[in-house]
């Protein structure tokens, strides 16, 4: 752990190019975060915090314009179709995904560029807001994972930097109870038969997790984006295997109505 995306993220793109070329250990990191709790005022008064879609400025670095956050958010419970119920009861999506959330998540997804990510967090939590809270009790909240090569070259998986921070300020478990067993070809470009085909079978409960801990338990499935919902479907059936009782799936945005 270097913590170097945590901190460069914050840092204008000359700084952050310099910063990125850096060795840092973790001896290092406590005077780093001095200095720059130092320097916070200064940077914020060179470089305000902007909208990440108008550039409009905004309070806090990461915010959103009140008009480009309600021209993205759709907090919305997605139609499921019959093979989607056999394996989870509700599936919600907060945004459209396309223009902003789209422009924020790709770079993240494919190019591991982590400055979208405070947009994307801001942007989360303000679908807590709007979430009818009273029905989700925090309980335990398994993220879809990545192959581990692809995590490894990726620096991360993206499901995991976008939402773990949130949901475990709210109180959620966070567990990577499943792992992908192998590579599977990217589902972008495929049809619905071969996105199916291409995830199936291809997760499992993983080695780390006790086989009865989620027995019976009530499950939060999270991923970035729904769209055919292939992938959900399959990782649910691997925690139906580990004997949950009810799945529920959260993902940040959904071409779906
Ligand atoms: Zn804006």
């Amino acid at each position: 752990m270097t913590g170097r995306g945590g901190v460069s993220h914050c840092l204008p793109p000359v700084l952050r190019a310099f910063w990125s070329n850096r060795r840092m250990d973790m001896e290092k990191v406590p005077s780093i975060i001095y200095i720059k709790s130092i320097f916070a005022p200064l940077f914020d008064f060179l470089f305000p915090s902007r909208c990440p879609v108008c550039s409009a400025y905004v309070k806090n670095r990461g915010d959103w314009c009140a008009a480009c956050l309600a021209a993205a958010l759709r907090v919305r419970r997605l139609p499921l179709d019959a093979g989607h119920r056999r394996v989870f009861s509700e599936a919600w999506s907060f945004g459209a995904y396309h223009g902003a959330l789209r422009d924020l998540l790709l770079p993240l997804k494919f190019r591991s560029r982590r400055d979208g990510l405070p947009a994307l967090r801001s942007f989360l939590a303000a679908v807590g807001e709007r979430l009818p809270r009273a029905d989700w009790m925090p309980g335990v909240a398994v993220p879809v994972p990545l192959f581990a090569e692809k995590e490894k070259e990726r620096g991360g998986n993206q499901t995991e930097l976008i939402f773990r921070e949130w949901l475990e300020s709210q109180g959620w478990e966070w567990r990577r109870a499943i792992v992908r067993t192998r590579a599977t070809a990217p589902q972008f470009g495929l049809d619905r038969e071969q996105r199916a085909e291409n995830v199936k079978n291809a997760f499992a409960l993983s080695d780390e997790m006790d086989k009865n801990e989620l027995a019976g338990k009530n499950i939060l499935l999270v991923d970035d984006i729904f769209t055919t919902g292939a992938t959900l479907a399959e990782c649910a059936k691997s925690l139906k295997k580990a004997g949950v009782n009810d799945i529920t799936v959260w993902t940040l945005a959904s071409d779906r109505q």
